[in-house]
């Protein structure tokens, strides 16, 4: 039994940008209309999302440079966290700041480890412009602030420091998609 259609159902599983594409290095834009093309992009973020074995994709990282992301995403109890966010702002961002492994759909096959706040609240609308308070703990405040950062022009790589920096850059350097 569900209700509704399954997300993504209706998407198109569209490219992803990587690393060193500009699109991806630059912060979004706001959105500002709510009519059938913003569900049909947040369609196709699902779309590509699952496809991709994701648990969050950001509008950029398909080549959209609009403010907007989904998630389908369990948190450190395994409870499951699944929905959108357009023109999100990250209006909580505290606890203690853990270190854990972190991937990237536009990095493919790679993770470092990476340092983010513990507990994160997200503020935003859906689709159809109803506000919306995102509350994540966890693993999954690790992807909310991973997506913000996709909006505003940045990527976790950016994040990491000293040695583990330097290893990532170089399996990088080495990626067969980096070419
Ligand atoms: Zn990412």
């Amino acid at each position: 039994m569900r209700h509704g259609p399954i997300p993504g159902a209706r998407g198109r599983v569209r490219p992803l940008t990587l690393l060193g594409d500009p699109i991806l290095h630059q912060a979004c834009e706001d959105v500002t209309g709510h009519g059938p093309e913003l569900a049909a992009l947040v369609e196709d973020l699902f779309a590509t999302m699952y496809a991709a074995r994701g648990v969050g994709l950001a509008a950029n990282q398909i080549g959209e440079p609009v403010r907007v992301f989904v998630y389908d995403c369990p948190d450190d109890e395994d409870v499951r966290h699944l929905g959108h966010v357009v023109n999100p702002s990250l209006v909580q961002a505290d606890g203690v700041v853990v270190r854990g492994p972190e991937g990237c759909l536009s990095l493919p096959g790679l993770e470092a480890g990476t340092e983010r706040f513990d507990h994160a609240v997200v503020e935003g609308f859906t689709v159809a412009g109803e506000p919306v308070t995102v509350h994540g703990t966890g693993f999954f405040a690790r992807c909310l602030q991973h997506e913000m950062d996709h909006l505003d022009g940045r990527v976790y790589a950016d994040r990491v420091r000293g040695w583990r920096r330097r290893r990532l850059m170089r399996q990088v350097a080495r990626a067969s998609w980096s070419r």
